[in-house]
């Protein structure tokens, strides 16, 4: 077994001890960031999401796009949104019409990050000051952005765009994402999707590297996260936190190291 840095080591039992004790406030607020104001906000949730993980928080038609005076780059590609389809329907019986759903037609539509031409209106959503660790991210090559709310993710890493997408500028969901991208460098390759070992991975190295970097964390909020992921693969919290103990060590490690080798001796 490898041994862990000593100080990782401290602060990864205190958060373990404060779980197992039931030591954990319940408040948790996630502070999001507002939806802009442009045609898919009126879109439904589950197109908002597409284009959420999509990174983008504005796609719109061609057409939508040429009346704003912008036009797709060359060469990128268009995302699918899924439109209802319907037909009309004469219904004899009680001599009505009647509007059938027949099923659902993929439209494209272009993100706002891949169109040219005049410039329009948006709100700046990266915060005044970046959070903490936010040059580790920059050293891996990892772009940071922040977006609207979308109502359901806070956050999420996307290692084949190499790129973390936050709609909060709550830091603790920010230490998750880069949990993740440390995860995947310590381990080469991440699973697809919501993998429970994977979770707890990031919101535990989260955890840790809130108090290295002396923030306060939301520990309720970090409990009942890891809680709801080890119960649903039928695991018991303490023992689902101490089975990836090893691997949280190393990827909190691997991001002091990559911030400590940025401090220049000038
Ligand atoms: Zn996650």
């Amino acid at each position: 077994m490898t041994k862990m840095n000593p100080k990782v080591q401290k602060v990864l039992d205190r958060i373990l001890e404060s779980f197992a004790s039931g030591d954990v406030p319940e408040a948790l607020t996630i502070v999001t960031l507002p939806k802009l104001d442009v045609p898919c906000s009126e879109w439904s949730l589950a197109n908002r999401l597409i284009l959420f993980f999509s990174g983008t928080s504005d796609a719109r038609g061609f057409r939508q796009w040429q009346t704003a005076g912008r036009y797709p780059k060359k060469g990128s590609k268009a995302c699918y949104i899924l439109t209802p389809r319907h037909r009309k329907m004469k219904d004899k019986e009680h001599d009505e019409e009647k509007v059938l759903l027949t099923g659902f037609a993929a439209v494209p539509v272009f993100r706002f990050e891949d169109t040219d031409g005049e410039p329009i209106d948006r709100p700046e959503y990266p915060p005044r000051e970046m959070p903490p660790l936010y040059e580790v991210a920059q050293r891996w090559d990892i772009a940071v952005n922040w977006q609207g709310f979308q109502g359901n993710a806070y956050g999420y890493f996307s290692p084949g765009r190499k790129e973390i997408v936050l709609a909060t500028h709550d830091e603790q969901v920010f230490f998750h994402e880069l949990a993740h991208a440390a995860h995947e460098k310590v381990q080469g390759k991440l699973k697809i999707g919501q993998d429970w070992k994977q979770e707890i991975v990031a919101e535990l190295t989260a955890a840790v590297l809130a108090h290295l970097c002396g923030r306060k964390t939301n520990d309720g909020g970090s409990y009942r996260y890891i809680r709801r992921y080890a119960e649903d693969a039928g695991k018991d919290v303490h023992r689902a936190c101490l089975s990836v103990i090893g691997d949280v060590g190393k990827c909190v490690e691997i991001v002091m190291q990559t911030e400590e080798e940025m401090v220049v001796v000038v």
